[in-house]
């Protein structure tokens, strides 16, 4: 059976060895999710304790979580493909380390090459900084858009910090709704196609701004 590039670059993975964490307790490569032709992909941080045992991302406490602020957007986890930066477990949670995201960015980024998205949601600071390429906190820049060369990033708070801080859930929640509306905003109109009553994914048609349109960092 021929591999997809997608499939083949999560095979190459399989055993990876590159970087301690290896070597360091995790029992699998958590490669990534959903749909492999989504029009809107979400990137977290590293696979925790839930997602290092069943192998996907976003399976446990925060993954709930997000599958309900997903379902706020209109949107559930068939529309859209999820990843990490990082994807082995960091011992006890810990934050990723630098020499573990840059080894690991690489896969990220042909994550994105290959599965082509219009929009990059980034949950959390780590996601944000290595896709936006800068050491800026997600607080500043959260729930706006952000022009990159070949995708639209739209950061977001990571839906963990909710189990640590109750009323983040209510930030993460209004930051949802900007989503929708950026969505809304973006969206072509999708045509019924069936009988079944799963909404379809949105068909994003998301054009650049104009040069002059943003200075976000300012
Ligand atoms: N947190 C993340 O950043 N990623 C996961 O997959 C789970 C929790």
């Amino acid at each position: 059976m021929t591999l997809t590039p997608l499939q083949d670059l999560a095979q190459s993975l399989v055993n990876c060895e590159r970087c301690k964490l290896a070597k360091l307790g995790r029992s699998q490569v958590v490669f990534g999710v959903g749909n492999p032709h989504a029009s809107i992909m979400f990137v977290g941080e590293a696979p925790g304790l839930n997602e290092d045992q069943k192998g996907e991302p976003f399976v446990g406490a925060a993954g709930r979580i997000l599958n309900d602020l997903l379902a706020s957007a209109g949107l559930s986890r068939d529309h859209i493909y999820i990843a990490n930066v990082i994807k082995c477990r960091p011992p006890n949670n810990r934050d990723p380390e630098q020499d573990e995201v840059e080894t690991c960015k690489p896969f990220l980024l042909q994550q994105i090459q290959l599965i082509r998205p219009k929009l990059v949601c980034t949950l959390g600071n780590w996601a944000t900084q290595t896709l936006l390429e800068r050491k800026v906190g997600i607080t500043k820049v959260k729930a706006q858009a952000f022009y990159m060369k070949d995708f639209v990033l739209f950061p977001l708070l990571h839906p963990a910090a909710a189990l640590h801080q109750g009323n983040l859930l209510v930030t993460l929640k209004e930051d949802f709704k900007k989503l929708k509306e950026f969505l809304d905003r973006h969206s072509k109109p999708v045509e019924p196609t069936s009988t079944t009553s799963t909404p379809a994914a949105p068909v994003l048609n998301i054009e650049s701004p104009q040069p002059a349109q943003m200075d976000l960092f300012s």
